[in-house]
């Protein structure tokens, strides 16, 4: 290069860096917008001009579904480069690429006060500040950046700052019924009355308010009607189990289908539509009562049935009746706990042996067939009700602050074959198991005042009776309750 070429060459190229550095000094009149880093998609052929102008000088075409970042805008020209070169486009053919993950919602506790950004990014402008021991929720996130809502707004939080809300942190026994409200005062909202002797978890405290979460609500409740759990320190972590590979069967009434879909939504289109028991391999899930499962069918089809519509236990041809079994509890819900034994465990285990009892005589399907997952209280319901049920019956455990509370008490919302139905499960708890017997009741608990079939809730004894609780851990007892409800069942259909 001789002298001149060499000069003119640095200025081209110190033009362009003071391009890049200062584009709306020189490329245009117009004020510009620096913003967080972003990437893009084009999403057509698109041209890359010298500046925010459809008349200025073209530089290059760009192909559709190129990759471009881009951190500063002037109107909609997004300042991109392509291939060395630098220069603008514009932003209407340009869709924002979403990095990140999603997953199964999470709580989570603040660890320290904590910035709540636009974008995931320090440099992201700042929402508000959330307080230090505050429960957020999250299921997305992008690197280490967890998308949050708190008081309205929605952005990202650092994931430094967040510690995973742990089943075992503040378990509480509820001591009397309790008021659960929306808001932590008198006048908040009514979520629902927690019965007594319910373990809750809470979340925060303030003012002698506990934020707490139950039944798949969170919400307030008066920390005078809490107790807590120093019975068993250690809350028993959940047994898992995977449904990958088990293969399931369509329960739907005979001459009904249920569609096979291409993805996990109502909304997605129909691959094909199965009918009442036909098998299913379960490929990628496990059994949620709500949303879908990925299956493949036996010619092969992969897509996706909603879980509802799917049992462990093949269903007759012909329509029987059919029974749903609600083991209570699950997940992060453990119920009652003492003595290193949870509710949640010991209701599956006898909910799945009453299946076994009852397999081949009526259908069959359970709300939950893992530990690892809590359907809340609405959905057991909904799960019922979107299927011909014909008896409905929730298994659960008893607990109180002290230790001579004893025996089975069964309960029932509404109709005669509900009564029936208690008293018959009632009877065989007490006799079969030698429980005491507490007796039959109406209740308003959501899970039977929601079921349109007819619906019980047995309560098979007390954990925190030394004598009951011998019962309910032991094997054989276990499959005296599960005999008592299975033929409690049968002798009122
Ligand atoms: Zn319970």
């Amino acid at each position: 290069m001789d002298k001149l070429t060499k000069i003119l060459t640095m200025t081209l190229v110190l033009l362009l860096l003071v391009t890049i550095a200062f584009p709306s000094s020189l490329v245009s009149a117009a004020s510009g917008v620096t913003f967080t880093k972003t990437t893009y998609q084009t999403t057509d052929l698109l041209n890359l001009r010298s500046s925010d102008s459809v008349s200025s000088k073209k530089l290059t075409t760009i192909p559709k579904k190129t990759s471009l970042t881009s951190n500063y805008r002037i109107g909609d020209w997004y300042l991109v480069t392509h291939n060395g070169k630098t220069g603008y486009v514009l932003g209407q053919y340009l869709t924002k690429v979403v990095s990140g993950t999603a997953f199964a919602k999470t709580a989570y506790q603040t660890t320290d006060a904590l910035s709540l950004r636009q974008d995931a990014s320090t440099s992201s402008v700042r929402l508000l500040t959330i307080p230090v021991k505050t429960t957020v929720t999250s299921s997305f996130r992008d690197g280490n950046w967890y998308k949050v809502t708190y008081n309205n707004k929605t952005g990202f939080v650092s994931g430094a700052y967040l510690k995973k809300v742990t089943a075992s942190s503040t378990a509480y026994t509820t001591t009397e019924r309790l008021n659960f409200r929306t808001a932590p005062t008198t006048s908040g909202a009514l979520l629902m009355t927690i019965p007594s002797n319910q373990v809750v978890q809470s979340l925060s405290v303030s003012s002698n308010w506990h934020k707490i979460s139950y039944g798949g609500k969170t919400g307030y409740v008066m920390g005078t009607y809490l107790k807590k759990e120093t019975a068993s320190p250690t809350v028993p972590t959940a047994g898992t189990a995977d449904y990958s590979g088990s293969k399931m069967y369509v329960l739907i009434d005979a001459g009904s289908t249920v569609a096979l879909r291409a993805s996990a939504s109502v909304l997605s289109g129909q691959i094909t539509r199965l009918g009442r028991g036909t098998p299913v391999v379960v490929t990628n899930n496990l059994h949620k009562t709500r949303g879908f499962l990925a299956v493949q069918t036996a010619d092969g089809r992969r897509g996706y049935v909603e879980a509802t519509y799917l049992t462990l236990f093949q269903p007759s041809p012909a329509n029987r009746p059919l029974i749903v079994l609600d083991p209570g509890h699950g997940a992060y819900d453990p119920g009652a706990v003492r003595a290193g034994l949870a509710e949640r465990d010991i209701v599956l285990s006898v909910a799945r042996q009453v299946a076994g009892l009852l397999a081949g005589k009526v259908d069959l399907t359970l709300t939950r067939y893992t530990n690892d997952y809590y359907p809340s209280l609405g959905d057991r319901s909904a799960m019922a009700n979107a299927l011909s049920t014909s008896r409905f019956v929730s298994i659960h455990i008893n607990a109180s602050n002290g230790t001579s509370a004893s025996g089975a008490e069964s309960y029932y919302y509404k109709g005669t074959t509900s009564v029936q139905l208690a008293q018959a499960i009632q009877q065989r708890l007490t006799g079969y198991a030698g429980m005491r017997d507490r007796g039959v009741h109406f209740a308003n608990y959501a899970v039977i005042r929601g079921t349109q079939a007819p619906a019980v809730l047995a309560e098979l004894g007390f954990l925190s009776n030394a004598s009951d609780r011998a019962k309910l851990a032991d094997p054989a007892y276990q499959a005296r309750y599960a005999q008592a409800i299975a033929d409690g069942i049968l002798a009122t259909l």
